[in-house]
């Protein structure tokens, strides 16, 4: 379990049906309705066996959970990372519903794990695992059915393997099968960058709602994967002081501000932010807790929860990881008039991106990088003020009306197409 967590509300999946009740019930969704969203479409679970680099095998459990096909293919990460459990990637696949229908790009929701530590393998081995997984799931995926793309422990070369293992058994070059590949493989330019691109525009929305000034903003980032580190460097730019960051060693802080492009280039050497001797270090419960403006939780779910919720001092929440923050500690954030922009909205930047690389694959014709910018800030804020607006006229936090919005869109499309008997 994460050392972070909580008893009682370590369950991703428990937390958001929580929060999905809520909503249902402020939509007054219809009681069958209300049955088909609740429960995902489809749960794989696979045994991986892989023959290691010492010549001993291992068997790793994969999974695969598409959540919701009715706007279109699956679509969501996979992660490898030692902790992951089903009821996680459960969790995960339903965001990706909410999420996806809250930016109205065509997609349903999916997510997949590995239970392994990429830290401890070898590449050779990465990729045998990669590849086993993706011939055990192909039967669910494609273009059309379902297209990952990468979360935490995975990256564009996991994804060029998955696509050229699909490609393999398709006897063609299925680039369109999955997202967040290297440029030169059909990737999208901007890709990389999005989904830190698009929590620095909700940031950026959200100050200018609370009347507050980037420039007298100071902020904190836990996680310095892709999502972390792009996120600094953006709110660097708007003129925000970021005073901490962290990775799963611990924290480094400085008051006067971070130089995060120093930071990301020792990251890019040594992998964690252990060793980077120019700053002081403190806990991950500490730089929660840190006196800023701004947090960004940009690394894993259950970090805020109703213990260190009190103890918080940002005004200001964008949650970079998917469920950061507990069931139970959304009451306290709301008590405390934290203005949180969750996770199924501040994080939709990469989801979107994934949408334009998809559209950019089938079509054969890419996109310069200020094309896919100029198109994901259109979607974002809109995404954006549709939900504050949403909150502002429910009487609701924004978390729930960014469940409402999802909710209703994909109510209204399952609606439409009715239950095939
Ligand atoms: P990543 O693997 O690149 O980085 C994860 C970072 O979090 C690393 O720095 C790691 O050391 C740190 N970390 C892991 N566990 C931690 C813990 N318990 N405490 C503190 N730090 C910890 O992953 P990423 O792609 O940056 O994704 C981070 C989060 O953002 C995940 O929740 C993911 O689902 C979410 N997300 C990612 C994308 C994307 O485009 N990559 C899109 C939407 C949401």
């Amino acid at each position: 379990m994460n050392p972070n967590q909580v008893l009682g509300e370590d369950n991703p999946f428990e937390a958001m049906h929580a929060r999905f009740d809520l909503a249902a019930n402020k939509l007054g969704l219809d009681a069958g309705l209300y049955k088909i969203l609740r429960t995902p479409d489809r749960e794989l679970t696979v045994a991986i066996p892989v023959l290691m680099e010492d010549g001993s095998t291992e068997v790793f459990t994969g999974y695969r959970v598409q959540h919701s096909l009715a706007r279109g293919p699956a679509k969501g990460g996979i992660r490898f990372d030692p902790n992951v459990t089903l009821d996680e990637v459960r969790a995960l696949a339903a965001w990706m519903t909410w999420k996806a229908a809250v930016v109205n790009v065509p997609f349903g929701g999916g997510k997949g794990g590995v239970v392994c530590d990429p830290s401890k393998l070898s590449r050779l081995e990465l990729e045998r695992i990669t590849r086993r997984y993706t011939a055990s799931i192909l039967d669910i995926l494609g273009p059309d059915r379902d297209v990952p793309a990468p979360d935490m422990g995975t990256d564009g070369q996991v994804m060029a393997w998955i696509m050229d293992t699909y490609s393999m058994h398709a006897r063609h070059a299925a680039t369109a099968v999955v997202t967040g590949k290297p440029v030169g493989l059909g990737g999208s330019l901007g890709r990389v960058e999005a989904t830190g691109r698009g929590l620095m525009i909700c940031a950026r929305e959200a100050l200018a709602r609370l009347g507050r000034k980037a420039t007298e903003c100071t902020a904190a980032v836990q996680g310095a994967g892709n999502v972390g580190q792009v996120t600094a460097s953006y709110l660097g730019k708007m003129g925000v002081k970021v005073v901490g960051i962290s990775d799963i060693t611990g924290a480094i802080v400085d008051e006067r501000g971070l130089d995060i492009q120093d930071i990301c280039s020792h990251l890019a050497r040594v992998r964690t932010l252990d060793g980077y001797g120019k700053c002081d270090r403190v806990s991950n419960a500490q730089l929660l807790e840190l006196p800023v403006d701004i947090l960004v939780p940009a690394a894993t779910e259950n970090v805020i929860t109703s213990r260190n919720a009190p103890n918080l001092k940002a005004k200001l929440i964008v949650e970079g990881a998917n469920g950061p923050v507990t069931a139970a500690a959304d009451r306290i954030l709301d008590e405390k008039g934290i203005f949180v922009v969750p996770d199924i909205l501040a994080n939709a930047g990469g989801v979107t991106v994934s949408y334009f690389e998809w559209v950019q694959d089938r079509m054969g014709f890419f996109w310069g990088q200020d094309e896919v910018n100029d198109k994901l800030e259109t979607i974002m804020v809109r995404a954006f003020h549709d939900v504050v607006d949403m909150a502002q006229r429910f009487e609701v936090s924004n978390r729930i009306a960014a469940y409402m919005l999802g909710i209703d869109r994909v109510a209204t499309i399952t609606r439409m197409r009715g239950i095939y008997a």
